[in-house]
């Protein structure tokens, strides 16, 4: 059952029975306001029963994120009629489109750097996070990120993100602040359940890499034949309204890469159960130098579907290659 969410949606509903009543003189179509009245009241009953939030058809608990979204919801996801299932068909299709809208070109060559990105959502919509502006010094600022929970209540905080980190890298502040000043609007705005982890980064002209890291599993860098794990510097951003963070600084020479990725992949199963796992990326890209961003990503690519014998990820996966070209 919704017991905990369930005082809330009754005050909301109680509210907007107020709300049609107030406009009952203004309401030109009588019988559409009785129509809105008793499904309100109806919504109460079952309260009063103890029966609200479960699907009539099913019984079982109707989805939490939809009873927020529609307090008046009586059916579960599976029980939809079908009209209402391509109306919410047509809902997702849409938030893909704007969500596809939001992310960067797919690969970019920016003074001395070239970078490139696969983002692959799990269902319609991604939790993840995927960002390359290129900075007015010629700088390239990337974030990668992973938003707690799944579908689309992920996928609108991954637009939060999103709008916060285009406005901050606007002002061009130094890179903790900015993942500083993003944690608090971020906590401040969201539930206290609901965090992400990310790495924002900024490439600079001179070869010189800023990590940040919340939280975020540790970037890979490759360089001289080995592969290093560059740890995180702080807690997932929203966590607390005042964290702080630092900034890792490595060096960069032509032909290092740097790969990102979120755990979408690292935590990819085989047949077996068996995760992919952080070690087995570390051999992969150890075993294969030199190679461009775009021929990394489709390496690990390759490389995840032999290992889930094709299988679709059951999570949002993305993967970056930032390269150092002179
Ligand atoms: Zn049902």
């Amino acid at each position: 059952m919704v017991t905990a969410i369930e005082p809330l949606l009754r005050e909301q509903l109680i509210d907007r029975r107020h709300k049609l009543e107030d406009a009952a003189s203004a309401f030109h179509r009588p019988a559409e306001l009785a129509r809105l009245l008793k499904e309100v009241d109806a919504a109460l009953l079952r309260m009063d029963t103890g029966v609200y939030g479960l699907c009539e058809v099913c019984h079982e608990p109707v989805e939490t994120e939809r009873l927020i979204a529609d307090p008046l919801t009586r059916f579960c996801l599976g029980d939809l009629t079908p009209s209402e299932q391509r109306a919410l068909e047509e809902d997702l299709e849409l938030a893909s489109q704007i969500q596809t809208g939001l992310l960067p070109p797919r690969t970019q060559h920016i003074d001395g750097w070239e970078v490139f990105y696969h983002y692959q959502p799990a269902g319609a919509v991604s939790g993840d996070y995927c960002d390359l502006i290129k900075g007015e010094d010629q700088s390239v600022h990337f974030v990668l990120g992973d938003v707690s929970g799944k579908g689309v209540a992920a996928s609108m905080l991954m637009a939060h993100l999103n709008a916060m980190f285009r406005t901050l890298i606007s002002i061009n502040l130094p890179l903790e602040q900015m993942v500083e000043r993003a944690s608090r609007v971020f906590c401040e705005s969201t539930l206290p359940t609901q965090y992400a982890t990310l790495v924002c980064g900024r490439a600079n002209t001179n070869g010189e890499v800023e990590l940040c890291n919340a939280g975020h599993l540790p970037p890979l860098l490759i360089q001289e034949g080995k592969v290093i794990s560059i740890a995180a510097t702080g807690l997932p951003v929203g966590v607390f309204c005042s964290e702080s963070f630092a900034v890792n600084r490595v060096r960069m020479n032509k032909g290092d890469s740097l790969f990102l990725y979120t755990d979408g992949f690292s935590e990819s199963l085989d047949g077996a159960g068996k995760e992919f796992g952080t070690d087995r990326l570390s051999s992969l890209l150890n075993d294969n130098h030199n190679l461009s961003p775009e021929a990394i990503i489709s390496l690990c690519r390759t490389e995840l579907h032999t290992f889930t014998e094709g299988r679709l990820p059951g999570d949002d996966l993305t993967l970056m290659a930032i390269t150092r070209t002179k």
